[in-house]
């Protein structure tokens, strides 16, 4: 199984012709309510391929957190680890897509940012049976920590998307086994930003030199670059024609879990990983964005 500690919004999307500036007013075409935050949409994203999940995070008693449980649920994703916080807010996300499908986004943790050593304690059946942990930076990362030491003593792999950027100390590039930043990320840990594939492979060796077993530069419609034990490449993006990027490395993560849950070696699931990067890239949404498992394999027979 997966375990995902993490975060979970109800994102509000407006698909604009062009992204407004600072202080304009503008019309757009259309508007999604759906469900966001990149620890629901991870966790969406391996259930989805098929991955049994344990999903541990908060939400509030509003209305927001209502939909946010019918959108898991719909799922198949199941609520029990899920706290819901009586006096706490559902986190949201209110996001700007522009023509090209970048973005603005804006964000309310609310009950996120209350996760905690209870929330993971419940989990704890879970985090032991779990091969595969999906972290990422918008729960405290003391709980995301507790949770990394439960599934590594039972030798499983940790997974941190240190998204939304943020500098990290080294001592949690050692507490993980994978680490996925994209361009900005790689940025803001390292003091300089990698623009390039070759660059990105740079990031990823500067990273691992820091302690983290692998590291993986996810750089957009460039691909991506890993260095790790017996592997240092750079690995070409799939051609797709975006029409929404946001989740895109969501997508990637939740298919890089999955394929390592289901035994594949680290290239062969980056490809994979990368396969659902692109395919969300194509949809709308975010944690709706990410594809089946199916519709990954006829991509990748293509
Ligand atoms: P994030 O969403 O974290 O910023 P990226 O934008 O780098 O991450 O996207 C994650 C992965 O999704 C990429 O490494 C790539 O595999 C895939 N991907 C993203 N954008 C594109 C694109 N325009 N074309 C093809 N693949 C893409």
């Amino acid at each position: 199984t997966i375990a995902v500690v993490g975060s979970i919004n109800m994102d509000v999307t407006a698909y604009m012709y062009r992204l407004p500036k600072p202080g304009e007013t503008l019309h757009g075409k259309d508007y999604i309510v759906g469900l966001g935050g990149k620890g629901a949409n991870q966790a969406v994203a391996a259930r989805k391929l098929g991955s049994e999940v344990a999903f541990i995070g908060r939400i509030g008693a509003d209305d927001f957190g209502k939909g946010a449980e019918r959108a898991l649920a719909a799922h198949g994703l199941d609520l029990s680890l899920i706290h819901k916080d009586h006096d706490g807010a559902t986190g949201i996300a209110i996001i700007n897509v522009g023509e090209g499908g970048e973005n603005y986004i804006s964000v309310i943790a609310g009950s996120n940012f209350r996760v905690d050593a209870s929330d993971v304690e419940k989990g704890r059946a879970a985090l032991e049976q779990a091969k595969v942990l999906l972290l990422q930076l918008e729960v405290p990362l003391e709980a995301s920590l507790a949770a990394a030491a439960i599934v590594r003593e039972r030798g499983g792999t940790v997974i941190l998307d240190p998204a939304p950027a943020k500098d990290l100390d080294v001592s949690v590039l050692r507490a993980v086994d994978i680490i996925t930043p994209n361009e900005s990320e790689a940025g803001l840990l390292l003091g300089w930003q990698p623009q390039t594939p070759a660059e990105g492979l740079r990031a990823a060796k500067e990273l691992r030199a820091r302690g983290v077993k692998t590291a993986v530069v996810k750089l957009g419609g460039k691909g991506l670059a890993v260095a790790g034990e017996g592997i240092e490449k750079i690995l070409p993006a799939f051609k797709v024609t975006p029409i929404d990027t946001v989740a895109a490395g969501d997508s990637f993560n939740g298919g890089l879990a999955h394929a390592l849950e289901q035994g594949q070696g680290i290239e062969m699931a980056l490809r994979y990983a990368a396969a659902c990067g692109a395919l969300s890239t194509t949809k709308k949404g975010a944690a709706e964005a990410a594809p089946t498992s199916t519709e990954v394999e006829a991509f990748l027979s293509r």
